[in-house]
């Protein structure tokens, strides 16, 4: 697999260079020069999702890798379900929240963690990430217990849900965790001054686990091969696929399935309040504003990474930008789509009732509509059972680490401290 940096069009990389590097020079994204097409026989559609996802990443990767070691990585990365269930008469759920962090972040997360063990093979890496909350948990999950790779997580202290330390903070091992005496943004800058420093970066060989990672974003072409193999054949060339998006990289996914010859009939982009796209699409300006905070929390983002990758592919493609759909749906509608979800019988969060809200709007006669379902309710327990008027239990998985110590260290918000902490810990 050739990628070619969107920036810099005389910069080309291997898969494996991609994945090590997240991005390329002057931060541009890496995108695929060819798009590898699948035969889409009656045998397809009738493996399982392992099976089907190693013919999916094999089309990119076999040549790179080799298709027995493509197939491991699916086999050790994807370990759960993706079960499309009907939500109502005219739509489906495709529910991705059944990983080990009850987000769809895990099946990138994890396979960038496989990925990345391969190619390092026995060289030691440090992963060095911020996070406000979900990032952070799917990917300690992912790379927990792969020995060379340590994972160095900085969060600031007492800045995310007691439930989310416990998801990351519990493991121990290969896993530090760092609660950082300061916000957010400090926890991104003490990042940014780490990677800055070659010294630093060289002696632990840090690399960051960035949602723009081109390993991520070709997991999840997987899952939308894998809602049109469980919907009924009569309607698999009818379905529109709603999908709430923040930095739309499930999007390009999305796109990058359809562009392989997924028989996906079109998309709709769905946001909240944080409107960037649905505006462009309709103006043709670019003006993202100060960001929103939504109950749809993950997908409060003004400035979407992946937007340009969403463009170089229908360039690409040949496809008119205006043929993706586009809604923003305001706390109200959101609220309202849950109510009238859970009258129907079906439980849902924020950010796929927000997804579901579009299809309302753009189904058309004879469509057939597939939401992503992107976290599990219990993930946002608190919205729901807000807006509900309904007590949501923990999985199983959520339960089991409520009891579990915090290991975390407290970290002073300056270089110097962070500097120390790794000389010490790793
Ligand atoms: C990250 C996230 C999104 C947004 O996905 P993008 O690929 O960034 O568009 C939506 N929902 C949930 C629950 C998320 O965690």
């Amino acid at each position: 697999m050739e990628l070619v940096n969107l920036k810099i069009a005389s910069e080309r990389v291997s898969f494996g260079e991609a994945v090590q590097r997240g991005l390329g020079q002057e931060q541009g994204l890496f995108f695929p020069e060819a798009i590898p097409q699948l035969p889409l026989d009656e045998a397809f559609w009738q493996l399982d999702f392992v099976g089907r996802a190693e013919r999916v990443l094999g089309a990119w990767l076999a040549d790179e890798l080799g298709q027995d070691n493509v197939s491991a990585l699916v086999r050790d990365a994807f370990h759960f379900a993706a079960p499309l269930v009907k939500a109502n008469e005219r739509q489906y759920c495709l529910e991705l929240f059944h990983g080990p962090t009850l987000a769809f972040k895990d099946f990138g997360a994890r396979f960038l963690a496989q990925c990345l063990s391969l190619l390092a093979k026995d060289k030691k890496m440090t992963i060095l990430t911020a996070t406000s909350g979900d990032t952070g948990a799917a990917v300690a999950d992912a790379f927990y217990g792969i020995d060379n790779i340590n994972v160095v997580v900085l969060y600031p202290d007492g800045g995310i849900s007691q439930l989310q330390e416990k998801m990351f903070c519990t493991l121990g091992n290969n896993i530090k965790t760092l609660a950082v005496k300061g916000s957010f943004d400090d926890c991104q800058a003490l990042v940014k001054a780490a990677f800055s420093n070659p010294e630093l970066k060289a002696q632990f060989g840090l690399t960051s686990a960035n949602s723009i990672n081109i390993a991520r974003l070709v997991a999840q072409i997987c899952y939308y091969f894998e809602a049109l193999a469980q919907l009924p054949a009569e309607q698999r060339d009818n379905a529109v696929f709603a999908v709430p998006s923040g930095n739309f990289g499930n999007l390009t996914a999305g796109l990058l399935a359809k562009a392989m010859g997924a028989p996906i009939k079109r998309f709709v982009a769905a946001t909240n309040n944080n409107d960037t796209v649905p505006r462009y699409l309709q103006s043709g300006v670019w003006e993202p504003r100060d960001v929103f905070a939504t109950l749809s929390n993950a997908m409060d983002v003004t400035s979407p990474n992946n937007w340009p990758r969403v463009e170089a592919l229908c360039e690409q493609q040949g496809w008119p930008l205006a043929d993706i759909g586009a809604e923003k749906v305001d706390e109200a509608q959101t609220q309202a789509r849950m109510k009238a979800m859970h009258a129907e019988g079906y439980l849902s969060e924020p950010h796929a009732a927000v997804a579901s809200e579009a299809l309302v709007r753009q189904l058309q006669d004879g469509e057939v509509g597939v939401f992503l379902g992107t976290a599990h309710p219990a993930k946002f327990q608190g919205a729901v059972e807000e807006v509900l008027e309904l007590d949501v239990p923990l999985p199983p998985a959520l339960a089991a680490v409520v009891d579990k110590p915090i290991l975390s260290e407290k970290l002073d918000a300056n270089y110097e401290a962070l500097a120390a902490y790794l000389q010490r810990a790793l």
